[in-house]
């Protein structure tokens, strides 16, 4: 999977509508203290269905959202738009979340709508996601050095592309012990018949 494109609007500092095409290869951000570099990186984490909000340096995740300046009004959503390809330049898909205030999020994959966790699979598969390795913020550097042993398998399950398995995993357990705890209240209600 390759990003090609990002587009903000009212997100963070980027209150104006703002489109970033992203060329092939490794892309740094640089400019002055301030301008909006870790914005940015948190806008693509954001998009790829972050859900922590202190990851993003806010307190709740409405504090994403424009809050306004001395000079220019508060906005009342956020969007951020990620388009991506396959990696060799064909099938594109551009996934869309948007926040208003007091209704929370919504996920568009291409158009459709759809949910967080289709959103955060569809990352996790391609070996890439909000907590990817390959997005190098500020700090991260000295937090793998001191990370844990279960941390740093975290990431390489990240980087081996396993850790959307985990997730189906789970999944899988919550549905078989739902199927368990059926069998249990069959078997019972069959000897009450008998
Ligand atoms: P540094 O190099 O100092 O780390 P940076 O370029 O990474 O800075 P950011 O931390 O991305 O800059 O941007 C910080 C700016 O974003 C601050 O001016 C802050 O006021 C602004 N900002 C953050 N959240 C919001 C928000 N919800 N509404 C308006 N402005 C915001």
């Amino acid at each position: 999977m390759r990003f090609r494109k990002l587009r903000l609007s009212g997100f963070k500092s980027f209150v104006e509508p703002a489109e970033l095409l992203i060329e092939p290869g490794l892309t740094g951000v640089v400019g002055p203290n301030g301008c909006g570099k870790s914005n940015l990186l948190e806008a693509i984490r954001w998009v790829m269905g972050e859900g922590s909000p202190k990851s993003l340096r806010g307190g709740g995740m409405e504090d994403v959202i424009f809050a306004g300046t001395a000079t220019r009004a508060s906005r009342s959503f956020a969007e951020v738009s990620l388009l991506v390809d396959d990696g060799a330049g064909g099938a594109e898909t551009e996934v869309v979340r948007r926040i208003e205030r007091g209704a929370g999020s919504a996920y568009r994959l291409n158009g459709r709508d759809v949910r967080q966790r289709d959103v955060a699979l569809l990352f996790a598969d391609a070996a890439t996601g909000a907590h990817s390795p390959a997005l190098v913020s500020q700090g991260r550097i000295a937090a793998v050095i001191a990370a844990k042993p279960v941390e740093r398998r975290q990431m390489l399950e990240e980087a081996a592309g396993i850790a959307g398995l985990h997730v189906r995993r789970r999944e899988a357990e919550q549905r078989l012990r739902g199927a368990e705890a059926n069998l249990t209240r069959l078997d019972e209600l069959l000897s009450d018949m008998e």
